[in-house]
């Protein structure tokens, strides 16, 4: 059976068509595939596992009926960094952290968000690094929950305005340094990771590196691994 890879839903409490697309797929995915990876950003922000936003209660139980007939698995991303044991929990699903080697139809794969690969932007990294911090996550969690949901509202509202100034610049995609470092570290695996919204497949001498596709609008897609090989295909 085929082990599917998603990334990038960013699903909030105002994407109702993506939301429901979720829950479209796992119902279609479950008890027929092997296993769901789910490599990050699966929401636009997560302020902490107590969070009891109404429009998270439909996700959370498809995904404990899924895992309960399917594994599943889901990375951090840079949006949903606070994801923790009570999300596991609530959702069924395994965290994993990032990069996670894997082997699977033959293949040595390591899968990442890819947010670390970006390293031409020094402002991300930083804030990535205290974002990151067990301190830093203790005193934000330590907040009452409507803090956490402003400081996430107004996060959002930022990168969406630095979004429509700047447009999708170079600063925002992998380097071509990381991405070797990185396959060099792990003996040349094939690597995949979302965060970028740049779906492609490209060569990196004898490894190759799979960018799965954002989920946006109604649509999205996924990458299928079986024993014919990684296909990147559409979802709607
Ligand atoms: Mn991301």
């Amino acid at each position: 059976m085929a082990i599917h890879f998603i990334s990038d839903l960013h699903l909030a409490d105002d994407t109702p068509a993506l939301n429901q697309l979720f829950l479209d797929t796992l119902a279609a995915w479950r008890g027929r595939i092997a296993a769901l990876y789910i490599l990050g950003d699966l929401f636009e922000y997560w302020v902490g596992d107590d969070d009891d936003s109404p429009y998270l209660e439909a996700p959370l139980a498809a995904m404990r009926a899924f895992a309960a007939d399917t594994p599943l698995y889901v990375m951090r991303g840079n949006r949903d960094f606070l994801l923790g044991a009570g999300f596991e929990a609530r959702s069924g699903a395994k965290l994993l952290d990032d990069p996670m080697l894997i082997e699977a139809h033959g293949r040595r794969i390591l899968l990442s968000h890819g947010d670390a690969l970006c390293t031409d932007d020094a402002a991300y990294q930083q804030f990535r690094a205290m974002s990151r911090n067990p301190q830093w996550q203790q005193a934000m969690l330590a907040k009452p929950l409507a803090e956490r949901h402003a400081i996430a509202r107004h996060a959002r509202a930022q990168s969406e305005m630095n979004k429509q100034q700047t447009g999708l610049t170079a600063i925002s995609d992998v380097t071509e340094t990381a991405v070797r470092e990185l396959l060099a570290a792990h003996d040349w695996p094939t690597l995949i990771h979302g965060h970028t919204h740049r779906p492609a497949h490209h060569l990196h001498d004898a490894s190759s590196r799979w960018v799965i596709q954002d989920w946006h609008g109604d649509r999205g897609g996924y990458l299928r691994l079986d024993e014919q090989g990684i296909a990147q295909l559409p979802l709607s």
